[in-house]
């Protein structure tokens, strides 16, 4: 008889396949990546109607087999709707966007239980109405950390010396993405000496990219981040991502396109 497991699950994309069939890809909590055949999903009766939807929290409970990478569905329940996303657009293409980056990282046979409850925080930040902008870039900076690549924001990336303190809200910061975030000023030197990019940033945007990492989801839902802020903390997370997963995200493609955004402003 073929192995059974049960885990907690999130549907990061899905198909269908054959006549009624699904094929779904999901991010478990203790399973890393798992890839589900739900066989007659699309029938009227079946069990999985409702079930595999996206956003969600599931239980799933599946077979695996040495023979194929695809395993089994044999039942599934919703622990956690998330029903709100869907009827909002901005909600849902944050959201979309959000399970996008996650797939494309999550590994099959690994633990990614950090990226799995980075996620599900998220999910639940879209449902609850958190504003989708700030809920987004919380998560992106909350899935750079667990990827273990969390931009140094507080102290330089090199030395581990404190970076600048300065009350003056314009004051800038050298910061280097290929470092791994801002550098104090002999590091500075020293990257650019051996042909690293470094470039200067507002330090007003490192520490609001710090608070929304640390916000927890009261203090996100209360924070208020003026307009003119919003896209130097947008871009500075946005390239920072780029730069570490070497390519552009396709939602964030298009939304970039909308906005037409500079095409480099972090590091130079
Ligand atoms: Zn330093």
């Amino acid at each position: 008889m073929s192995p059974t497991i049960t885990d907690e699950a999130l549907v990061l994309r899905r198909h269908r396949y054959a006549e009624s069939s699904l094929v779904t890809h999901v991010l478990t909590r203790s399973h890393g990546r798992v890839h589900l055949l739900a066989k007659g999903a699309y029938r009227p009766k079946s069990a999985f109607s409702g079930v595999l939807d996206l956003f969600d929290t599931l239980e799933l409970t599946w077979s695996t087999s040495k023979r194929s990478e695809l395993g089994l569905l044999k039942a599934g329940r919703p622990l956690r709707l998330r029903r709100p996303i869907s009827r909002n657009l901005s909600r849902y293409r944050r959201s979309l966007a959000v399970l996008e980056l996650a797939d494309l990282v999550a590994r099959p046979g690994a633990t990614e239980s950090k990226l799995f409850s980075a996620l599900e925080l998220s999910l639940d930040r879209f449902a609850a109405g958190v504003d989708p902008e700030l809920a987004e870039l919380s998560f992106s900076l909350h899935f750079l950390q667990a990827l273990g690549l969390a931009p140094a924001l507080t102290h330089c990336a090199s030395c581990g010396k404190q970076a600048p303190t300065a009350s003056d809200s314009d004051v800038e910061v050298y910061f280097s993405a290929g470092s791994g975030g801002c550098l104090c000023r002999d590091c500075a030197r020293e990257a650019r000496a051996s042909s690293a990019r470094v470039g200067r940033l507002s330090l007003d945007v490192l520490r609001i990219a710090n608070s929304l990492r640390s916000a927890d989801s009261a203090t996100l839902a209360a924070f208020r981040l003026p307009v003119e802020r919003r896209s130097g903390v947008r871009d500075f997370i946005e390239r920072f991502l780029e730069y570490h997963l070497e390519t552009q995200p396709r939602s964030r493609r298009s939304a970039r396109k909308s906005r037409r955004l500079p095409t480099r402003t972090v590091s130079r």
